[in-house]
């Protein structure tokens, strides 16, 4: 028998034969014993339910007019999308609780999909509501999808990513809500297949609509295809509410053509329709003419639109929500000891930039990094303490018109 010390405790091979022996209090162990070690530990951990965070019940607190009031607090304007989101969540979830009878009734899966220019909060909708049901939520792009053989992920990569939102809490995840991103992305290029065929486009739709409508799907734990070894996960999808956004753009025309070819501008009521507020009238049709398949479309049933961000939405996004710019920058000042106060028309600057430079809430954040930088800068290390920092128009443009961002140019 091999001497102690010389071997590995766990298969015996002696230490020639391995690369690393690693000693324990009273033995051994090689590096093949730790890697089957740790493949059982994870396999293992897997199986078991776990005690998890995310305990999805339907609360009394759950009715829609509760989830708006608490989107509210975060999402400013939106008030069509806050409404119908509310309604199309409180239903998902009494689905979920409904009770089996036979009187053959069963209620259908709500998803939703949202329309609206990038940056008007599609995807903090989705977020806000995940936080407020306490559901495991992840956010995934579109673009990244094909159709499976091809170099790019699957669509069940999504669902690695919501099993890793819940620390692989199989049951938890299965209840989870998964943003789709840019599935206008994924449309094919025209309405007639027979025309400009984009069949992988197609072949991802076809994809997506297995995993919306429910599905048992084997899932990779850790995403992607390049771990054959690695043990599969079932998922069932069909208690997942899956919300896909997208910017469609060129949609608009398409409402256009219809509206017009109905009312030939006018609504019935004899007001003309505007090109800034058609969006509203979006219905399914015009995506499927955008070039959605009519199946994935009918697994969405919920369609509602994001309003474009006017001046005193993005004024109000500056100070309003719960978690607002203008808050989290006292906040940092206030950590100093230093009253922070922007004037009413230093903000006002700061959304007419961001408007004219088109860059959406996001813009918002960026220019007033750029104007508050050298305070952030200069003041923690001051000799004496300022108590107190107004930050006035003046001050903004000095600093905003001195920075590289002040020359850009929108086409
Ligand atoms: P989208 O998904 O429509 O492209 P996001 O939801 O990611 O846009 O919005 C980007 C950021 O802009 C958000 O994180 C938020 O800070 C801000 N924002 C956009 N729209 C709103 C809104 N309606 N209310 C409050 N903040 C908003």
């Amino acid at each position: 028998m091999a001497k102690k010390g010389n071997h590995c405790s766990f298969c015996g091979r002696s230490r020639d034969d391995v690369e690393i022996l690693i000693a324990g209090i009273d033995g051994h162990i090689c590096e093949n014993c730790t890697d089957q070690a740790y493949t059982i530990i994870q396999n293992e951990s897997l199986a078991k339910p776990s005690s998890s965070k995310f305990n999805f019940k339907l609360r009394d607190e759950f009715k829609p007019k509760q989830i708006n009031e608490f989107l509210n607090q975060y999402v400013i304007g939106q008030e069509r999308a806050k409404k119908i989101l509310s309604v199309a969540v409180y239903n998902h979830y009494k689905r979920l609780n409904q009770k089996q009878n036979d009187d053959g009734v069963e209620i259908e899966k709500s998803n939703i999909l949202m329309v609206g220019e990038t940056g008007t909060g599609k995807t903090l909708l989705a977020k806000t509501i995940a936080r407020y049901l306490k559901v495991p939520f992840a956010i995934v792009d579109a673009t990244v999808f094909t159709e499976a053989g091809y170099v790019g992920e699957d669509v069940e990569s999504m669902l690695s990513r919501l099993l890793q939102a819940c620390d692989y809490d199989v049951d938890a995840a299965q209840k989870g809500i998964v943003y789709i991103d840019e599935i206008d992305k994924v449309a094919r290029k025209s309405d007639n297949p027979s025309i400009t065929r984009d069949v992988s486009g197609e072949g991802v739709q076809q994809a997506l609509l297995k995993m919306l409508e429910g599905t048992e799907a084997n899932v990779p734990p850790q995403g992607g295809r390049k771990h054959p070894e690695q043990k599969m996960v079932k998922i069932d999808t069909s208690n997942i509410l899956f919300i896909c956004g997208g910017a469609f753009s060129g949609i608009k025309e398409i409402i256009a053509r219809r509206t017009q070819k109905q009312a030939i501008g006018f609504k019935a009521d004899g007001e003309r329709i505007s090109d800034e507020n058609l969006l509203q009238y979006i219905n399914h049709q015009d995506v499927k003419r955008f070039g959605l398949i009519p199946e994935l479309l009918g697994r969405l049933p919920v369609l509602t639109h994001l309003d474009p961000l006017e001046k005193d939405t993005l004024l109000r996004i500056l100070t309003e929500p719960k978690n607002a710019l203008v808050k989290q920058y006292q906040k940092l000042f206030d950590m100093e000891g230093i009253k922070l106060s922007f004037e009413e028309d230093m903000l006002e600057y700061v959304v007419d930039k961001t408007m004219e430079l088109k860059l959406g809430a996001r813009g918002l954040r960026s220019i007033l990094e750029v104007i508050m930088n050298d305070a952030m800068y200069e003041l923690p290390s001051q000799e004496e303490k300022t108590k107190e920092f107004i930050v006035t128009k003046e001050y903004a443009k000095k600093h905003f018109e001195s920075s590289n961002m002040s020359k850009l140019r929108v086409a």
